[in-house]
């Protein structure tokens, strides 16, 4: 059995420092030969090493750099075809004992004002959400004692219960504090989607100086979380680095060293990574002022590279981010992301600006929902709410996706376009249903003509006011 010592030094962790700073010194001026075949290794579905990542990020000459972009489209089109899922975060509250200073929840920010949804501001909110459309929520919340497992749990529990015509959330991912084993086994009964943590930076000196007090001043604690969460049976975890804490090569190689950790420890990676930048937050110089800024060109660097590392793990992109921006990284490799966002805390549903312009960070991309919908449509995607493999039971639904031959094809794509069915039915508008339906009858002919009846069979459910119908 998998124990972890709670005796860990701060240095005892599987992000190997020295090594990494080896490696990205001795990997600088990689020739094309060499990127070209760690391309066409990561294009045979294999996870690179974290030398071969190296080399990725030292490809510097604009050449390069557009072969591994070129790379990670073909790679992302090949494996994944094109859905996006789609998702909301929802801030449950925003009481916090850390001091991370990055963040505009830190306790010493006492600009903003500090709210937990009770049980009838969560129904108001889940009113909002699912009268949009959402099916997919990450609902979050600040580290405080509060937000015990069990009301972690209790909040899950009142999302699955919550009700609105046909609307109704069907994933609940978490992001949340780390929690101890119990903790996680607690969370894990209501039946969540994926628990996330992001270990912010990977280097452990810069870790120290921006954590400094309460519970997250530990990098080890926070770095085995994800372990924690794995023995307690929670077998779909996110990892994520905040962008522009350090240099943003040093944690690409710490997100590469976590994923080959998890998958040594427990035969499966993450779920999902995440690479948030650092955005602008109230009474938070230095989110308004990072120590390591990341350019959108290295931004987009960055997530190719991670998409050719480690083929099989879904990657998020969040409405942190500005549409433009957007619309050129999806492209590269990205699976998930979220629409019609507000995180302020209740403010889905009380359109306070005071509380937007005081929430954790500023959000870039404001559009709602339906308009991100349609253009995802209008650029050949298929927006997807499909929560199908969580629901059957399919958990690590990305490795699936990857590593069995055919399964993108019979059941996800299939299933995105029968919850972008019901979204078009139930919440489209106007232009967003002829763009959408259009969509769906050029997916259908590309299909051999017995799935294509099927799915048909299943799309007139649908218009019959059938809900919920899946592969
Ligand atoms: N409080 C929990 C924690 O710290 O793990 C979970 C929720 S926290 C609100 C979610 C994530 O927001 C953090 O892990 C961090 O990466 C990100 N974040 C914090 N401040 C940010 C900022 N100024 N800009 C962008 N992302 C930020
Ligand atoms: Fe609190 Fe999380 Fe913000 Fe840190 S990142 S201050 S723990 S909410």
């Amino acid at each position: 059995m998998y124990i972890i010592s709670n005796k860990l030094k701060e240095t005892e962790s599987f992000i190997p420092h020295e090594k990494i700073n080896e490696l990205l010194e001795t990997t600088k001026n990689p020739d094309r030969k060499l990127i070209e075949q760690i391309i066409e290794k990561s294009l045979n579905k294999e996870r690179l090493t974290p030398q071969e990542t190296a080399f990725l990020l030292n490809a510097d000459d604009p050449e390069l750099v557009q072969m591994i972009f070129n790379a990670a489209k073909q790679l992302k089109e090949k494996i994944y075809g094109n859905r996006i899922v789609l998702f909301a975060p929802l801030y449950i509250g925003n009481e916090c004992i850390n001091g991370c200073l990055y963040c505009g929840f830190r306790s010493q920010n006492r600009q903003i004002v500090r709210k937990t949804l009770n049980e009838e501001e969560l129904s108001e909110e889940l009113y909002v959400l699912t009268s949009k459309g959402h099916k997919r929520l990450i609902v979050v919340f600040g580290e405080h004692p509060m937000y015990s497992p069990k009301f972690i749990a209790n909040v899950i529990q009142k999302i699955y219960a919550f009700k609105n015509k046909t609307g109704e959330i069907r994933r609940v991912n978490v992001n949340a504090a780390p929690q101890t084993v119990k903790g996680y086994e607690i969370i894990k009964e209501v039946g969540i989607g994926t628990f996330q943590i992001f270990q912010e930076t990977y280097h452990l000196p810069t870790y120290k100086k921006l954590h400094v007090y309460g519970p997250k001043s530990s990098y080890v604690y926070r770095l085995f979380g994800l372990d924690r969460a794995m023995i307690a049976g929670i077998d779909d975890v996110g990892i994520g680095a905040l962008f522009g804490l350090y240099n943003w090569k040093f944690e690409v190689m710490g997100l590469i060293y976590h994923t080959k950790h998890l998958e040594e420890r427990f035969g499966v990676g993450p779920h999902t990574i995440s690479f948030p930048r650092i955005e602008p937050a109230f009474g938070t110089p230095l989110a308004n002022n990072p120590p390591h800024p990341v350019s959108d060109y290295d931004f987009k660097r960055l997530i190719a590279i991670i998409r050719l590392s480690v083929p099989y793990t879904g990657l998020i992109l969040t409405a942190r981010e500005k549409p433009q921006i957007r619309r050129e990284a999806i492209e590269l490799g990205v699976s998930q992301i979220d629409a019609g966002s507000s995180i302020g805390v209740g403010s889905y549903s009380q359109i306070d600006q005071e509380v937007v312009r005081k929430s954790q960070f500023v959000l870039g991309d404001t559009r709602t929902l339906d308009d991100v919908i349609k253009e995802l449509i209008e650029n050949g995607y298929i927006p997807s709410f499909c929560t199908a493999c969580y629901r059957a039971g399919r958990t690590g639904q990305h490795f699936m996706e990857f590593a069995i031959p055919g399964f993108v094809k019979e059941f996800c794509t299939p299933n995105a376009i029968l919850t972008l069915k019901e979204y078009l039915v139930d919440y489209g508008s106007c232009e967003t249903k002829k763009a959408g339906e259009m969509l769906i009858e050029n997916e259908l002919s590309k299909m051999p003509e017995q799935r294509r009846e099927n799915i048909k069979n299943l799309l007139m459910k649908i218009e019959a006011g059938i809900r919920d119908v899946r592969m």
